[in-house]
């Protein structure tokens, strides 16, 4: 079978050169006991990224934080459950300063990991383009102009363009980031998220903080397929920087990218149901570093005509029929 990946922009170009680098396994939807094999996928992808990536990854762990007391009773369910599945979880207590003051609880992923993102994507193309895979960039293609017996759209947020049956399935979402100059301290020692995901930063070995979210600030401007950043989205992000930081330090990046998001935040990977040849894996909810290694993996041995019994949980078919 021969391969050809058509690029838009350039590998990377989109979310996932943009995005938070938090590898994190599992799903954006809270944990209940149905998800434990979904969490298990991840973690073996987690496991798998680690050999592939080299230094774009840093298996540190990641920290959730609790806005409030409401999300930590969720913090502490979710990590009893995590428990009872056999999950390697912890609860932090007391939270080192600047978090004490500013956070209700937290508790520790251990397995989870931080990307350098664009480097990472970049590698794993690099390792198609030698199996054999023809990499084009700077070309923008519609499904009836390939001449291909299967074709996958992998655009996630942008998959309403090609897919416009999924238009309500797959809703586009913008996120927004910033990165300071390097901090003479080193603050924070893995990827931190809190407020449900709203908020989320990290520090990278070189001492930049990067910053992401607030969101819920405007969700209705932040519904868009528009790459670019707001003033009322930035100066929320720069708040949560002095916040963590104590001061603002000099902002050296902004920048945007978009997700796709579904309602039940599990993607959309599968056949399209009423066209034979179309493939789909998007919809990652937020969260595709991990989840979305796994999906690829998953669809391509579908592709050669395995049945991998976890794709059904992301057949589009459950959306699109019935
Ligand atoms: C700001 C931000 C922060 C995030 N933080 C995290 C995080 O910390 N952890 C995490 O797990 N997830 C995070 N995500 C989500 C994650 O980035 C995505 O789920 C993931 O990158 C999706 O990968 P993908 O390859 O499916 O899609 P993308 O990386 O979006 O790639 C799709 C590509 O398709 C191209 N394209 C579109 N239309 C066409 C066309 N017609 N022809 C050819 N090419 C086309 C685009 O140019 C794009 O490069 C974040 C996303 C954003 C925007």
């Amino acid at each position: 079978m021969q391969v050809r990946l058509f690029e838009a922009r350039e590998v990377a170009g989109g979310a996932s050169g943009r995005n938070g680098g938090f590898a994190l396994r599992g799903g954006a939807m809270p944990y209940e006991h149905a998800w434990a094999g979904l969490w298990r996928l991840t973690e073996l992808a987690l496991d798998r990224i680690e050999q592939l990536a080299g230094d774009a990854f840093r298996r540190v762990g990641s920290l959730r934080l609790a806005g409030d007391a409401g999300e930590r009773d969720l913090l502490a369910r979710e990590l009893e459950l995590l428990r009872e599945d056999g999950f390697d979880v912890e609860w932090v207590d007391p939270l080192p300063a600047p978090l004490g003051g500013l956070f209700a609880g937290a508790v520790l992923y251990p397995r989870d990991g931080a990307l350098q993102p664009a480097r990472w994507v970049q590698r794993l193309a690099a390792r198609a383009a030698a199996a054999g895979a023809e990499i084009v960039e700077h070309t923008p293609v519609r499904i009836d102009e390939l001449d291909a017996s299967t074709v996958v759209v992998a655009t996630d947020g942008l998959t309403a363009a090609l897919l416009p049956e999924l238009a309500d399935h797959i809703e586009t979402r913008r996120g927004q980031m910033l990165a300071t100059e390097p901090l003479e301290r080193r603050l924070f020692g893995r990827p931190h998220y809190a407020r449900h995901g709203y908020d989320y930063w990290q520090q990278l070995p070189d001492g930049r903080l990067v910053v992401g979210g607030k969101r819920d600030a405007s969700f209705e401007t932040e519904a868009t397929a528009r790459e670019e950043t707001t003033p009322l989205i930035q100066e929320r992000l720069e708040a949560l920087t002095v916040e963590l930081v104590g001061e603002l330090p000099r902002i050296t990046h902004r920048w945007a990218g978009v997700w796709g998001e579904t309602r039940d935040r599990l993607p959309l990977v599968g056949r399209v149901p009423g066209r034979e040849h179309v493939w789909v894996a998007g919809g990652y909810s937020g969260h595709g570093n991990v989840l979305g290694f796994a999906c690829g993996d998953l669809l391509a041995h579908a592709i050669l005509g395995d049945s991998p019994p976890e794709l059904d949980l992301f057949d589009p078919a459950r959306l699109l029929t019935g």
